[in-house]
């Protein structure tokens, strides 16, 4: 589409995150999934975990269950290890993504491998339709030198982490809820405007600088959630920024949900329990 024909999306909503600990004790930043913004259709969690402190992240994410969603996790430091209770392990480098489809439920841990040093990344759960709730658990792992990295204009630069831009597509698959997950690097003094698919929910995040977005300045650790249309005009004066642009396709279903478990009723969170505690996941 050209750049002249599009329609802007403003910024609707602006917010920062909230401290919070979750795991054995990890310190972080929740984004989305706070009182104050409890889902963002079809995004039911976003976390920021950063720090070079080991003790706010040495503790980890021990053996826990998930079911009814996915979870993305994206690295910018550090590293970190899965393992599951179907067979899968991996680690995760700066740059690459695990993109994990719990679908009817997985058992797994998500542990730092580094004693010291940063560990800075995001984690963001995405919800699944009920026709897809109990999918066959799935674990997509894509390295950072398969991630598509676009130069859009100068001084902008993306890492196309899922969905398609320019004609670029990202090798993640993600049918249910269509993704684009771009990771922005803005140059002082860069601008652009940013195809988004019409009717997908989308936000930004800042995660360093300060960007501008729709006209707002947006500054670090600060989420604009954004209104309709099809572009996003950014910029940044100063300073640059770097920031994820995410979207998605809202679902539109009813959300239940406890801890790790997303379902659609109450009685469907009940049997996830049940089968948890059964060893059925
Ligand atoms: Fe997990």
């Amino acid at each position: 589409m050209d750049e002249a024909t599009m329609t802007d999306r403003t910024v609707v909503r602006q917010l920062r995150g909230i401290p919070a600990n979750d795991g054995a004790g990890v310190r972080l930043t929740r984004i989305i999934g706070s009182p104050e913004l409890p889902d963002l259709d079809p995004f039911l969690l976003l976390d920021e975990f950063r720090s070079d402190q080991p003790g706010d992240y040495i503790a980890g994410f021990p053996d826990h269950p998930h079911r009814g969603f996915e979870t993305v996790t994206y690295l910018l430091a550090g590293r970190m290890r899965h393992r599951d209770n179907k067979g899968h392990a991996g680690l995760l480098s700066p740059g690459s993504v695990q993109w994990m489809t719990a679908g009817r439920g997985i058992v797994h841990s998500e542990m730092p491998e580094q004693e010291d040093g940063l560990l800075w990344g995001f984690q963001l759960w995405i919800n699944l339709p009920a026709s897809a709730k109990m999918t066959a658990p799935r674990y997509q792992e894509i390295g950072p030198s398969e991630i598509p990295e676009l130069t859009l204009c100068p001084g902008v630069r993306a890492r196309l982490v899922a969905g398609a831009l320019t004609g670029a597509r990202a090798p993640i698959e993600a049918a249910a809820t269509e993704p684009l997950y771009l990771d922005l690097h803005l140059e002082a003094g860069a601008r652009a405007t940013i195809p988004v698919p019409a009717k997908h929910a989308a936000f930004a995040y800042v995660y360093d600088g300060v960007a501008e977005i729709a006209g707002s300045e947006i500054g670090r650790s600060t989420l604009a959630v954004l209104g309709t249309g099809d572009g996003v005009r950014l910029g940044s004066k100063k300073e640059g920024a770097r920031l994820l642009l995410i979207a998605g396709k809202p679902l539109h279903e009813p959300i239940a949900r406890y801890g790790p478990f997303v379902m659609n009723s109450e009685a469907e969170l009940h049997q996830a329990f049940g089968d948890y505690q059964a060893g059925r996941l």
